[in-house]
């Protein structure tokens, strides 16, 4: 018989609601107005973020239905295929079952519209006409542009320098999807001018493009800001990723005994993984939970536990949050995506409550398993996803080892189309060297504000 690979769900297993495991997790250290030490309101949002965001962002509801509108999108490419690797497992020789969902096949490419729908869709319905993005590879930028076409809004992407000269085509798409695309810093913005008074050869950070979007914002009622990763309701929305694996997993009478996500600002491997941790905090099964960052950009293995920005500019609020220091500017690795000096607060709690483990890996290694993985499955990964491709190949080995027969599930973001520059410079040995000095280290850390009145 024909093993079978690929699990697809019918259209009706679509699902209704988000998981916000905030209902499920004790509660957070709360948001800090930097200047006046006290925590934010929602009514402190509101300014920048469409309301109904807002509320997502600090409600402790479990379930929040998704709009039908909204569904209605999703079901262009939702839900999306889980598929098992079993071309891998045979080449790793390994007893574990390897699982992959797939998010490559959505519009753009990754697995962004998944937030930039509804974060449009709230906007729009907030009666402002343009949305405002910072990117760093460009794949939020484009997700940004496409729900910005459906919803006939304007909108304004400021992108990282580095990312823009690697992947030219991800500008070209926000362009013709009616987009405004910046490279960031740019001489736009107030923000993007400082910078570049200070370094004139600055590679753009993510911390630099969010504070160009924010100063549009603040300048204009019109326009709302948008976030890509990180804030509460991104994780929130990305959870239609997890349900549907874990949906998937249970009609093949299997569960996970590890989920795996690359690891930038947190949001796809919160979306991934809080569904199965949320069925543990109920009383269900164990499952370790563990998150790949690059080594170029270490926030969870090398970063504090602190309040920083999410921004260079301080205008974000203070979030008590592992950080490499808001003044970190990690070397330009292909894995732009993946570029954060913070990480989602909600990823750092669940760390810092044991529930997740990090591990960093390089840029080499992440390209070396994407390449095996290519060969094996034919699927060619963006940079980031690399990383957890790494971390699942490596978890199938030492199974190998123990002889354990484990299930490993992770998450593929995207693809890698885009990216084959970066897949060249692999084959040709002329990656750049990724490594991350001390130095740059202690100039990072060093740049997180002393808090008054906040232990961190
Ligand atoms: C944006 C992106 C990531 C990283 O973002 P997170 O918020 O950490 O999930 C990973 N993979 C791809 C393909 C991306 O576009």
């Amino acid at each position: 018989m024909t093993e079978q690979v690929r699990f697809q769900l019918p259209q009706e297993e679509l699902p209704t609601h988000w998981y916000n495991i905030a209902a499920d997790l004790p509660p957070m250290a709360p948001a800090i107005n930097a200047k006046t030490g006290i925590p934010i309101t929602p009514e402190d949002m509101m300014r920048t973020t469409a309301p109904a965001l807002v509320e997502q962002e600090f409600s402790k509801e479990r379930e929040i239905a998704i709009p039908e509108e909204v569904r209605q999108i999703y079901a262009q490419w939702r839900p999306t295929p889980m598929f098992r690797a079993r071309r891998l497992e045979r080449e790793l020789n390994t007893p574990a079952r390897i699982y992959y969902k797939y998010e490559g096949d959505a519009p753009t490419g990754s697995f962004k519209p998944n937030s930039s729908v509804p974060q449009v869709f709230y906007n729009k319905q907030a009666g402002r006409s343009m949305v405002v993005a910072d990117t760093g590879a460009g794949q939020w930028g484009a997700a940004i542009a496409f729900a910005a076409s459906l919803f006939d809004m304007k909108a304004k992407v400021f992108q990282v320098r580095v990312s823009a000269e690697q992947k030219p085509h991800r500008k070209t798409m926000m362009e013709t999807f009616g987009s405004e695309c910046i490279p960031s810093p740019s001489t736009e913005t107030a923000p993007g001018r400082a910078t570049l008074a200070e370094f004139p050869d600055h590679p753009g950070s993510l911390a630099v493009a969010k504070s160009e979007a924010l100063q549009i914002v603040f300048d204009d009622p019109d326009a709302g800001y948008t976030r890509g990763s990180a804030a509460n309701h991104v994780c929130l929305h990305q959870t239609v990723i997890g349900q549907e694996a874990k949906r998937q997993l249970e009609l093949l009478g299997d569960y996970p005994d590890i989920v795996i996500g690359c690891a930038g600002g947190g949001s796809n491997l919160a979306g991934l993984a809080f569904p199965f941790l949320g069925e543990k905090l109920a009383g269900g099964r164990d499952v370790q939970l563990l998150a790949v960052e690059p080594s170029a950009c270490p926030t969870l293995t090398r970063g504090r536990i602190a309040y920083d920005h999410s921004d260079s500019g301080g205008m974000t609020p203070l979030q008590r949050m592992h950080t490499l220091g808001n003044g970190f500017v990690p070397p330009p690795v292909h894995a732009g995506g993946l570029r954060a000096h913070s990480i989602a607060p909600l990823i750092s709690w669940v760390v810092e409550l044991g529930y997740m483990q990090a591990v960093a890996e390089s840029q080499k290694r992440a390209f070396e398993a994407g390449v095996l993985f290519l060969r094996a499955e034919g699927v060619l990964a963006a940079p980031e996803a690399t990383h957890a491709i790494r971390a699942a190949v490596d978890e199938a080995v030492r199974c190998r080892e123990t002889g354990e027969e484990k299930t490993i599930l992770f998450g593929l973001t995207g693809h890698g189309n885009f990216d084959l520059g970066a897949y060249q410079r692999f084959a040709a040995g002329t990656l750049p060297d990724d490594s991350v000095s001390e130095e740059s280290l202690a100039v990072g850390l060093a740049s997180i504000p002393e808090t008054p009145g906040v232990q961190s």
